[in-house]
């Protein structure tokens, strides 16, 4: 008899009951890899459901902040910058560029050079938020 082409009974034979051991038994994830190798800061990684609708938010708050403050001389929200550690100045429309960027794109821009900003003309989101929360209870 030939032995060459395919004898699938040899495969089929194996019962179903006779399934190899699970080969990731008692083989736990190596912790120390994840010290030796962290993630990559820049890694993109996609938006979650949370994250998009965290964003869309953030643009309507911008644009209600925006509207109260920029008639007070605010030109735009400093954010402390998580990656570098510096503080950020955003012009309102840069920033919700950015964040439409973020929305689209899963990730913002570079950090963009200082401009050489004048503090004085900046407020924290922080002080956005309280700014607009004391203005609407005003009424
Ligand atoms: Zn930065």
């Amino acid at each position: 008899m030939p032995r060459s082409g395919l004898e699938p009974s040899t495969v089929c034979g194996v019962s179903q009951d006779a399934l190899p051991p699970d080969p990731f038994a008692g083989d736990p994830h190596d912790p120390a890899r994840t010290l030796d190798d962290p993630p990559e800061v820049n890694e993109l990684e996609p938006l979650s459901a949370e994250d998009r609708a965290e964003i869309v938010e953030d643009l309507s708050d911008l644009a209600v902040y925006q509207a109260l403050l920029e008639g007070r001389g605010i030109r735009g929200v400093v954010v402390d910058c998580p990656d570098c550690g510096e503080q950020h100045y955003h012009e309102w429309n840069l920033l919700r560029a950015s964040l439409r960027q973020l929305l689209e794109e899963g990730q913002m821009r570079r950090h963009e050079p200082a401009f050489d900003p004048d503090p004085a003309d900046y407020v924290t989101w922080e002080y956005c938020r309280g700014y607009a929360d004391a203005m609407l209870n005003a009424d």
